[in-house]
This record gives structure tokens, sequence and C-alpha cells, in this order.
């Protein structure tokens, strides 16, 4: 098993496309690393130059203690998982997982074997320590059942078990996967992702994988990397990335359905304390940010955002305070126990999500009372940095 070091790690493509932006990150030896981000971000490029598959253009990438950019990919002790997991169609599932291996044997040749006893019994050895690895490997995954048959009576999750299976027999210090799990369907994906975090905590092996589905980075990871425009934004475990978000993409790029944002400013109220100032309303911020945070971007743009879960929308009849606003529901979309109220609210359309249970009577077109809780906010500056305070 190994460590993997990035240490300002660029791809640029021609003279002009930035891919991969002086990236910097150290993956601890056994981690489950997921880098997610938007198409484009710059990930694959990422993952393939620490496989080896693309040159740096800048910076320097280690496994281990040994720096690898002039290291071919065979030498790199990896192994990589693609979406597109591309079996040999002619071979069966057993000669897929032990194809690589056949390939590195050293006693390859029968004819020597014909004339030479000592070749003969290396070469059988070998034979039987790749049979025991296909075995092993087929077992942990469960294909055991299916090592006789060729990849086109195989169902889409089982050739997906098969090609980790290929990197699994490799035994490899590091794994990449890149989107392995895109082209299967919904169930499948989830109980695949069940999986990989079993097969990862019985290997103990350091994993890197690659998505866009934010969901999947969040159920997968010990730490995730979210990428835009080939820059790592922010680098952290699944929780802390959703509570503490460093801006805006960030914010918005991770949890379902996204963020709710506000656009507005902070001024003095007439009590003297700093107020969000939104539409013909204003909030208090003091119980969530400390004067002097606030101080600093008085007067300028700012953005509140508040996850749908922590945006409460009430009936219009209920008593309103200061911190309340109206509008009407748009659509109410249930998912089961769960449903998202979208509601127009001073020309904003905003989301609240809540137990479907607690609904009570409220219907499409009804008016509401949106419940701005402060305690909850994130607030971000004209930049979409956001600002962090003592009392997050
Ligand atoms: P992701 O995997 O996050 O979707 P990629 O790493 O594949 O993104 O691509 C990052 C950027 O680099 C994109 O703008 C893409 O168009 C560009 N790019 C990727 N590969 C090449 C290439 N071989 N030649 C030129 N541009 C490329
Ligand atoms: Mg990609």
């Amino acid at each position: 098993m190994a460590t993997v070091d990035l240490k300002a790690v660029s791809k640029i493509y021609g003279s002009t496309v930035r891919a991969v932006d002086s990236v910097d990150l150290s993956i601890a030896n056994g981690e489950f690393i997921v880098l997610v981000g938007p198409s484009g971000c710059g990930k694959s490029t990422t993952l393939r130059m620490i496989a080896g598959l693309e040159d740096l253009s800048g910076g320097t990438i280690a496994i281990g203690d040994r720096i690898v950019n002039d290291v071919p990919p065979k030498d790199r002790n990896i192994a990589m998982v693609f979406q597109n997991y591309a079996l040999y169609p002619h071979l069966n599932v057993r000669q897929n997982l032990s194809f690589g291996l056949e390939r590195r044997r050293t006693f390859k040749s029968r004819w020597r074997g014909i004339w030479d006893s000592a070749y003969r019994t290396q070469r059988h050895a070998e034979h039987i320590a790749i049979t025991t690895r296909v075995d092993a490997a087929a077992r942990t995954l469960g294909i055991e059942h299916l090592l006789n048959r060729p990849p086109r009576e195989l169902s889409g999750g089982q050739r997906q078990r098969v090609a980790v299976g290929r990197a699994l027999v490799r035994d490899p210090a590091v794994f990449l996967f890149d989107e392995p799990l895109s082209n299967l369907d919904a169930l499948l994906r989830g109980e695949m992702r069940t999986e990989l975090r079993i097969l990862h905590r019985s290997l103990k092996a350091t994993m890197v994988y690659v998505t866009h589905d934010q969901e999947e980075a969040m159920s997968l990871a010990d730490r995730m990397v979210v990428m835009k425009d080939g820059v790592v934004q922010q680098i952290g475990s699944p929780a802390e990335i959703y509570e503490r978000p460093f801006n805006r993409f960030v914010a918005s790029f991770i949890g379902t359905p996204p963020m709710n944002m506000f656009d507005g400013h902070i001024g003095l109220g007439s009590d003297g304390e700093f107020k969000f100032r939104w539409g013909k309303s204003e909030f208090s911020l003091k119980n969530r940010w400390g004067a002097g945070e606030l101080s600093s971007v008085a007067k300028s743009s700012v953005t509140v955002g508040i996850r749908p879960d922590r945006l409460v929308i009430l009936p219009a009849a209920e008593k309103q305070d200061s911190s309340c606003m109206t509008g009407h529901i748009v659509t109410i979309e249930r998912y089961g126990p769960l449903a998202d109220i979208v509601a127009q609210v001073n020309g904003a359309r905003v989301i609240s999500r809540i137990a479907t249970d607690t609904l009570g009577a409220m219907r499409e077109g009804d008016s509401i009372t949106l419940q701005f809780g402060m305690q909850f906010a994130h607030l971000f500056r004209e930049d979409g940095s956001a600002i962090t305070s003592p009392k997050h």
C-alpha cells in the first residue's frame, strides 16, 4: 500500500486549456479519496496523470517515496478501473481476470517445459499462483459462478464486478477508479457503492475515485476533493464540506436539492446591529456571526445560503415576526417520506424539504410564510468566498 502526493500538478493542453491547475493533494495510505466536480473540471486528467497515462505540464506526483513523473504506468504499482470497462469479448471471465497476470508471467513457453523439468515446475507454480489469485478475487466479488462465462452473458453489474476484479488480482498499491458506476442503473449503483466501501475496508488499500455525482462522492469518500475549472475548491470529509463549504460554488454543488441562495446585503439596523437585508425585510445575524466579521462586509453585496432542510415554510395564517416573509407555493414534490415545497418568495424560487407527514393542509398555490433561520445560514462575500465564524 502507498501514499500518493501531488505537488503543484498542472496539465495544459495545447497552449491554452488549463485542464488541471496547480493541484496539491496528499493522500494517506489506505485512504478513500473522491475527486468530484462538474464535467470538464479536470478529474479524469488528474487521475490519468497519477496513472501515468498523461504527462504532467508541471509539478510532481509521488507514489510512496518515489517520484513517478517519469515512471511508465506498468511500473507504478497501480490499477485503474474505467467507466467503459472494456472486457475482452472473446475471453471468459476467468481469462479476463487473469489476462494481465498471464502477460507478466516469467515462465510462459510451453515448449521449453517439454525439455526442461525445472522450467516446467516453475511454470506450473506460476500457473497455480495466478489461479489462486483469480479465485480469491472472484470470491471477494461474488462472481465465482461466472468464471466460465463470456462477457456477453453477464449483466451490467456483473461486468462491472469483473472490471473491478481485474484490478483486484493485481494487488496494486493504489486503485484508481474513473466513474466506474456511471453505466449502471440507480439501484445497482447503490449496491455497488456499498460493495466498494466494504471492499475498501477489507483491503485497506489506497483508492482514488472520480465521479461527477456528489451523492456518490459523499457516500464513498473518507475525504473528497471538490474541483472546478481545474482548480481544487475544497478538500475535506463529506461532513466538513457539507457543513462548512469554503465558497458559494462548493455550497451549491454539494447537497440535494441545492442550497437556497438569497442575494442581498448587510447593513446596520435601527437598533445598531448588523442585519441581512433582502427585499423589504431584514434579518438579525448576531447569533451567527460576530460584529467584526459582519463589519468587514457591511454595505457590500452578500449572499445568504440556507439548505432546503433548514428552510422553514409555514402556512401563511400563522404568527409572523421580523424573520418572516410571505410568498406562495409553486409545487409540492413528494418523495415518499420527504417532500420538497417549491415556493416563490420576493421574486426568488426557494425549496424547503420537510417530512411529508408534516405537510398538513398545505397545497400548491397556497400562500405561505418563509421563516429565515439564521442559525443555519451560510454567508458568502461578493467574490463567493464564505465568511466563516467561530460560531459555526
Ligand atoms: P472531467 O473528467 O472532470 O470531466 P477532464 O479531465 O476529462 O474532465 O477534462 C478537463 C478539461 O481538459 C476539459 O476542458 C477537456 O475538454 C480538456 N481535455 C481533456 N482531455 C483533452 C485532450 N486530450 N486534449 C485537449 N483537451 C482535453
Ligand atoms: Mg472524466
